[in-house]
């Protein structure tokens, strides 16, 4: 086994300097970019190279009750709320405009910080973040309540109000769409924000916050601390201050960040967690297709997504070509640095990740998995790791059980319909899935059966802003994204009054 040889090259060539310059690297408070109370930093790290890119302001627990601080002025008394809600629709849609202008240092600034191919950041993220923005630009005007005629001579007005201050916390797999699903709503909605960034990826969300004020956003309205998760993410979910809390990451820190609300305030909490998400390929698919799909549901981002297709299910009438295939699609795609033209994989975040990913490998191996490709890191520096097909695993191995979150596809054999719905559902995750068929039947059964938040039917990674996105079980709890993202950041109040004449009821 081994991965194609120019691939591995590729990572061992020397690293390309990104084209950008690091302009804001303190935090965001009251709209101005200031270092950290205790003056402390942190290196935000090249995945290429494991250099340090930056020193990063760190903030802690001090710096979220300053921002907090700052977010509860600007809601409670600030101009934000109050303005009309055309006005804060324009000042999303001049935030877009700014994006698209700035488009190649924010891709450049993604990719160097993340590892994620620069096609991927300039090609897909940027763009979406800026449809993100528009998308939720034109709720902002559209949001409104209803009258409910009561018993007796009432009425009632059922009002749609912002929520308050949202504490957001966001991981490093997509530093740029998190910033938009989480932020994009609560500001649409009237809401001020304090986001907490990922420790490995503090940049790209520094750099658009600064042209949201550019945008004309009013100072304390969002306002991002970059930090640790246990000191300044368990300050913000602690807060009695904060009376929304958004997250996305992985399912045991979701498990402390709701228990954390529900100690202090008791504030609502939304939660984007992990996935072991199956995709399925019956036995009528045109495997060549097949083959394509299920290799990018699992090593797209480098295999880090909540939603991986991690878990392929293929149908035993296709099960041997399908493998075969699959390796060969593998040995081929392009690992190396992200800002090269063509490369398909960059590095994996860091080394914590880098390692976790071996260790899941190995242990593939030594319950007996059938390694077809990879393994094994690929070139000599960096968290590059080469892209890894098992066969022949069964249900309950570890890396058909576990996110691995990386570049590790899990090939499992079935040969019903019934079988794999029951198999696809024994997980305690239910994210997303895939299905790859021509039947319309199959196509239907599988995707009410299916205990998903999402179904990708003859696709996969489709993100469209107004598709709702979510976890059934432990992966989540609420919808991002849509119309639905819009209940997580409002209240509603019913305000009755009488009315005198009946007749008008
Ligand atoms: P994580 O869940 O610990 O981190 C996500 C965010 O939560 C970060 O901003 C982090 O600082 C913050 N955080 C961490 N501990 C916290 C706490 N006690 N209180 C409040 N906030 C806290 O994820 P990770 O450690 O970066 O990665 C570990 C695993 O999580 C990965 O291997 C992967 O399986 C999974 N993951 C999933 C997603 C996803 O989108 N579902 C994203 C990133 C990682």
């Amino acid at each position: 086994f081994g991965t194609a040889p120019a691939a591995a090259a590729a990572a061992t060539e020397e690293p390309i300097q990104p084209a950008v310059e690091i302009k804001y690297t303190q935090l965001l408070i009251n709209g101005n970019f200031v270092d950290a109370a205790s003056g402390k930093t942190f290196p935000t790290m090249d995945p290429r190279t494991g250099e340090v890119i930056a020193r990063v302001a760190e903030g802690d627990s001090e710096d979220i009750d300053r921002a907090v601080a700052a977010a509860r002025r600007a809601f409670d008394e600030g101009p934000w709320p109050r303005m009309t809600a055309y006005e804060r629709c324009r000042v999303l849609l001049r935030f877009a405009d700014l994006i698209e202008q700035h488009a190649d240092e924010i891709a450049a600034l993604e990719t160097w910080d993340n590892g994620k191919t620069l096609a991927q950041s300039a090609g897909a993220e940027v763009p979406m973040l800026a449809r993100c923005m528009r998308y939720y630009a034109g709720w902002a005007d559209k949001i409104h309540g209803l009258v409910v005629p009561a018993d007796g001579a009432h009425h009632a007005q059922v009002l749609h109000e912002p929520v308050g201050v949202a504490g957001q916390i966001i991981p490093w797999n997509f530093p740029l769409l998190m910033f938009a699903w989480k932020v994009g709503p609560a500001l649409a909605c009237g809401n001020a924000v304090v986001l907490k960034t990922a420790e490995q990826t503090p940049l790209s969300a520094l750099y658009v916050a600064s042209l949201l004020h550019e945008a004309g956003l009013p100072d304390g309205v969002l306002n991002v601390v970059s930090g640790f998760g246990p000191t300044a993410g368990a300050a913000l979910c602690s807060h009695m201050g904060v009376d929304k809390l958004a997250f996305t990451g992985s399912t045991g820190t979701g498990q402390i960040v709701l228990e954390l609300a529900a100690r202090s305030n008791l504030k609502p909490v939304t939660l984007e967690l992990g996935g072991k998400s199956p995709f399925i390929v019956m036995d009528d698919a045109d495997v060549d297709q097949a083959v394509e799909l299920a290799h990018h549901a699992v090593f797209f981002n480098q295999g880090q997504c909540c939603c991986s297709g991690s878990r392929t299910f293929v149908h035993e009438r296709v099960y041997d070509e399908f493998v075969e295939k699959s390796k060969a699609r593998a040995m081929k795609r392009v690992v190396g640095d992200p800002f090269r033209n063509g490369v398909e994989q960059g590095p994996q975040i860091d080394e914590e990740q880098f390692k976790k990913i071996l260790r899941y490998v190995q242990s593939g191996v030594d319950s007996g998995a059938t390694l077809l490709a990879g393994g094994d890191r690929a070139g000599n520096r960096g968290f590059y790791i080469q892209p890894t097909v098992f066969a022949d695993a069964k249900d309950d191995m570890k890396i058909a059980r576990e996110e691995i979150f990386g570049p590790v596809q899990t090939i499992l054999k079935f040969s019903g319909v019934e079988e794999v719905i029951r198999r696809a559902n024994a997980s305690q995750y239910g994210l997303a899935a895939g299905v790859f068929t021509r039947s319309l039947d199959a196509a239907n059964t599988l995707s009410r059966a299916l205990r998903v938040g999402t179904v990708w039917v003859n696709c996969y990674d489709v993100f469209d802003a107004g598709i709702p996105f979510g976890g059934y079980k432990m992966s989540g709890v609420g919808r991002e994204k849509g119309v639905y993202a819009l209940r997580n950041y409002l209240q509603t109040k019913a305000v009755v009054t009488p009315i005198r004449d009946a007749a008008w009821l």
